[in-house]
């Protein structure tokens, strides 16, 4: 490829709108442009990226014995009606119309087609396991796209379905997947972590998502600083010691507390520490009204709730019905005295002489003790934070931000129950097929190998995923000699199928080596007229901060064990 015949519109000024450094890198260097709101072009380097992080997922994919489909992005509504999905994906979704009045949507993902597909053509337990997946656009109308291709509406990614005869044999597709995440995202130089994710009621370890660790990231990845625990903060789990507990009961007293309702206030008013506090915290679930107990300083995960209560529907009670069940407004809740059922953080069990609303305008009770009021049990209800103890040995938690680019989950009989699609076993019964689901980002891995690679004078990705591998660069264009040089490196490296781009624009060499820079090219062969009446070139490592002078005979052997080391298979 000639530098001077490629499209790479870089721009100085990027738009404010640009928060993250790979968006505004992204933008800088020609990779990509905005067309409306979370929707974007790929421009030809950026592009040639993508491309890259596809054939690197395809391979591994492929490794696996996945094989390749290619869905429809429009699908017509009665699948989605089946699975259900039609009315509870919500505004994600974009649904409209065709000429003759048939609704349609646009995949946000694929498990409806793919199931549809399946069912009808796999009969027999013969021909499981089975995984197909695609590398197709997904269309979500997100309610905050950002960060560029990072959050996009319209976006790539590789998605794949596995389909089992048996739990047993699920498993083993979940593991094969959990491996070939592994291989992909080592080998597009990523620092990532697999952290156990929410698996909702199906309860169990087969959620894993693949997070790429970054200050920007949106994620929250909780890890033990001891064992090998990591999870994301909707499932991390918190661990306990077992200290004493308070056997005091009979102690309380009521005290006034006017306009004091939030912990803060309670807490200095009554000059207290937050963690003396009890919250009481009422829920409307679909299934009826509770009450929900944690320490003043810390907050309710509500996925674990869900998940410990099996609960399809959880949100605040409003106002009305906090009057109606406790006798006292918003904010005075406390457990004495409650008829709905309570369910207490552990951390509970081990408080002493602490506050409660007094479920009265003005009013909490202080001295009380887990004695003074039943629950329902005492349960692992907090988000986890830093400094915690890690569930699995005596380490402590710490957290982290991530960026998740990948995500594997066990769908169990989800789909094939609610869509029908099954299969005869080895006897000739009919059974539900057992799926996975499998998901990666592939423009969101772009960007994220951008957020950890980069410097001061633009993109510095790993040499497995960058739009080039090589640039030669004559510092002078006009000089019939350094091209003649530069020519015959490019078609040798060429001819060993490096991906190479030669510099041949007649711009000042300044111009030249700051757009190799920003581009993020990992090999600089310069030739400079200099250099070259002594036989040498130079070598420049777009990651390491030194050039080296070499001899001209050597560049192509240098270039070349460089590039099959860092190329990782
Ligand atoms: P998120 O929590 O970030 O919204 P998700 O849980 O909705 O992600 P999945 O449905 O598991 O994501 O999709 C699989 C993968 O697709 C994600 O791991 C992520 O890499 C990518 N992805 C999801 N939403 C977007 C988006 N709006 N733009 C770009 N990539 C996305
Ligand atoms: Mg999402």
């Amino acid at each position: 490829m000639l530098f001077s015949k490629l499209f790479i519109p870089t721009m100085k000024e990027v738009p404010k709108e640009a928060e993250v450094i790979s968006h505004k890198l992204m933008l800088r260097a020609g990779y990509i442009r905005r067309l409306a709101s979370g929707i974007y072009t790929w421009l030809p380097i950026g592009l040639k990226s993508l491309k890259k992080v596809e054939q690197i997922i395809r391979e591994e994919m492929n490794k696996k014995g996945a094989q390749e489909i290619l869905m429809p992005v429009v699908q017509p509504k009665e699948l989605w009606v089946e699975s259900k999905r039609w009315e509870r994906y919500g505004k994600e979704l974009l649904r409209f119309i065709d000429r003759n009045d048939r609704e349609l949507c646009l995949a946000p993902t694929h498990e409806e087609v793919v199931t549809d597909l399946v069912r009808r053509e796999v009969r027999s337990y013969k021909e499981f396991p089975l995984n197909l997946y695609q590398i197709q656009t997904k269309f979500r109308d997100e309610i905050r796209p950002r960060f560029g291709v990072m959050r996009g509406r319209e976006f790539s990614m590789k998605d794949a379905y596995s389909f089992d005869v048996d739990e047993p044999s699920a498993e083993t597709s979940y593991m094969d997947m959990y491996d070939a995440y592994n291989n992909i995202f080592r080998r597009c130089g990523l620092r990532f972590r697999a952290v156990e994710a929410d698996t909702g009621q199906i309860g169990g370890s087969f959620s894993h998502e693949f997070m790429v660790l970054a200050d920007t990231g949106e994620d929250i990845i909780i890890s033990c600083d001891t064992c090998g625990y990591a999870a994301n903060l909707e499932k991390a789990e918190a661990g306990f010691v077992d200290i004493k507990k308070s056997t005091k009961k009979g102690n309380y007293r009521r005290v006034k507390t006017p306009r004091q309702k939030r912990v803060e206030e309670v807490a200095s008013f009554l000059n207290v520490t937050h963690d003396k506090l009890l919250k009481t915290m009422i829920y409307r679930t679909d299934k009826n009204i509770i009450g929900v107990l944690v320490k003043g300083d810390r907050e309710i995960n509500e996925t674990k709730l869900s998940n410990l209560l099996a609960l399809d529907n959880l949100e605040f009670a409003d106002a009305y019905t906090i009057e109606e069940v406790t006798g006292g407004p918003l904010g005075f809740s406390g457990p004495i005295g409650l008829k709905i059922p309570l369910y207490a953080d552990r951390d509970v069990e081990y408080m002493e002489d602490f506050v409660i609303g007094g479920n009265e305008e003005d009013v909490h009770v202080v001295d009380v003790n887990i004695g003074d009021f039943e629950v329902e049990g005492f349960f692992d209800l907090k988000v986890v934070k830093d400094g915690d103890l890690c569930p699995k040995c005596k380490g402590t938690l710490k957290s982290t931000r991530g960026i998740e680019v990948g995500h594997i989950f066990k769908l169990g009989l989800k789909y094939s129950e609610a869509m029908n699609a099954t299969f005869l076993d080895r006897e000739g019964k009919e059974r539900h097929m057992v799926m996975g689901c499998y998901g990666i980002g592939v423009g969101r891995t772009v960007a994220s190998a951008i957020e950890q690679g980069y410097d001061e004078n633009g993109i510095a990705l790993p040499l497995s995923i960058a739009p080039f591998e090589v640039n030669v660069l004559p510092v002078n264009s006009s000089h019939a000699e350094s091209m003649e040089l530069a020519d015959s490196i490019y078609k040798s490296l060429k001819d060993r199928r490096v991906d190479v781009v030669l510099d041949d624009r007649n711009e000042r060499p300044g111009v030249k080596f700051k757009d190799c820079d920003l581009i993020g090219i990992p090999i600089r062969v310069t030739i400079g007229e200099r250099n070259l009446k002594d036989g040498y070139v130079e070598l420049k490592f777009r990651n390491e901060k030194d050039s080296q002078r070499i001899k001209k005979e050597d560049v192509i052997g240098r270039v070349m064990d460089y590039v099959e080391e860092h190329k990782s298979m």
